[in-house]
């Protein structure tokens, strides 16, 4: 199962594995993103709107969900059980998630309100809840200026070159989920990188309050100087209605790839 958290739609990714012709079988991946979708955004994709099972052209295991501006840790919040609900109905052995953390508040896009802490349905809840799934699991995203590799038993995190455009929350934020993950696991360490190191010698999360050590970069996390990335003021445009017709919508979606996916032991 391939996850896309990024504030883009993953549309290489979702044309890659596009298929219409079998529509009968259970494929092996399942990709679902999870992005802002409005004229002009980039990218431009037809598979960006929501999924629409009446739609032709429509595959129950290319899955997208494309929030509006200003989506907030309460919209996140809701739609977490639709992707927890996928998940179930698809099985997966593996997940890779595409973290990119351009939709955190304070990202020069400033177009989604996400928050690193501050209640249910933050970026940080969800890598947990992720990890907490029990799959292998690979997590990508990062920004530029990061380049760290973990091995572990059972997270592997991979941090390239993916969304995430104010570097020193996106340090914050790839700081923050690799506390969560090596919290998961027993790790077996092939980083060369000293924060990585250094946070896996943690043996649970770091505080969103922890200091940001004197560095070079330092000057760069002002004005808080804290780990934490806090939302910011932005109304989130995701309304009830919409939410809610996304949940009907990904119920239906849900029930179509256990048909598809049939029972552990018929899928064994
Ligand atoms: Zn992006």
């Amino acid at each position: 199962m391939y996850l896309d958290l990024d504030l883009h739609f993953s549309d290489g990714v979702s044309q890659a594995f596009h298929s219409i012709s079998s529509a009968s079988s259970s494929p092996q991946v399942l990709t679902f993103s999870v992005h802002h979708a409005a004229p002009g955004f980039f990218p431009i994709s037809e598979h960006s709107g929501l999924s629409d099972p009446s739609s032709p052209s429509f595959d129950p295991f290319v899955l997208s969900l494309p929030l509006e501006r200003g989506a907030s840790n309460a919209t996140f919040a809701r739609v977490w059980p639709i992707i927890d609900r996928v998940k179930n109905a698809f099985r997966p052995d593996y997940v890779v998630v595409q973290c990119g953390v351009d939709g955190l508040a304070g990202d020069p896009y400033a177009t989604w309100n996400w928050s690193l802490g501050a209640g249910d349905g933050n970026l940080g809840w969800y890598i947990d809840n992720i990890c907490r799934w029990g799959c292998k699991t690979l997590l990508l995203g990062g920004g530029e200026e990061l380049n760290v590799e973990l091995i572990l038993l059972s997270v592997k995190a991979d941090i390239e070159v993916i969304g995430g455009y104010n570097s020193p929350n996106v340090a914050r934020a790839w700081t923050y989920f690799t506390s969560i993950a090596v919290k998961q696991s027993s790790i077996c360490m092939r980083s060369t990188t000293l924060m990585v190191r250094m946070v896996a010698q943690l043996d649970h999360p770091l505080s969103l309050e922890a200091d940001i050590p004197d560095h070079s970069a330092f000057p760069l996390y002002a004005p808080s100087f804290i780990l934490d990335v806090p939302p910011g003021n932005t109304q989130d445009q995701n309304t009830a209605e919409y939410l809610q017709h996304a949940e009907n919508v990904f119920a239906q979606i849900t029930e179509t790839i256990r048909d598809r996916v049939g029972t552990p032991e018929a899928r064994a």
